[in-house]
C-alpha cells in the first residue's frame, strides 16, 4: 500500500496536510474536519479511529464526527493510525 506522507507546510495556511484539492475544498466547506480530537468541542466522535480527519455531520445535538482512514476523493491513507502502522513495518 502506498502511503501519502504529510507535508509540513502548505502555503500560508500553516497546518495544511491535505492530499488533494478536493479534500482541501471539503475542509473549507466544513464537510470534513481536520485537527486534533481534543479540539472538537461542538459535537461527539462517533467511532474510534486514530485519525485527525473526520466527516462532520449535523446531529440533533451539535455535530457527529466520523473518523476516516482514507481520503474519500483520492483514496490515500490519511489517518495517524495507518501512518504509524506503516512506519512500524
Ligand atoms: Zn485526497
Amino acid at each position: 500500500m502506498r502511503l501519502w506522507y504529510k507535508r509540513s507546510t502548505r502555503g500560508d495556511k500553516g497546518l495544511g496536510m491535505y492530499c488533494c484539492n478536493l479534500l482541501d475544498q471539503a475542509i473549507d466547506r466544513g464537510i470534513l474536519y481536520y485537527g486534533e480530537k481534543s479540539r472538537i468541542d461542538d459535537g461527539r466522535i462517533v467511532n474510534d479511529l486514530d485519525s485527525e480527519y473526520f466527516i462532520r455531520t449535523a446531529s440533533s445535538r451539535g455535530y457527529d464526527y466520523l473518523g476516516i482512514n482514507y481520503c474519500p476523493f483520492c483514496g490515500r491513507a490519511l489517518s495517524h493510525g495507518l501512518w504509524m502502522a506503516e512506519k512500524k513495518k
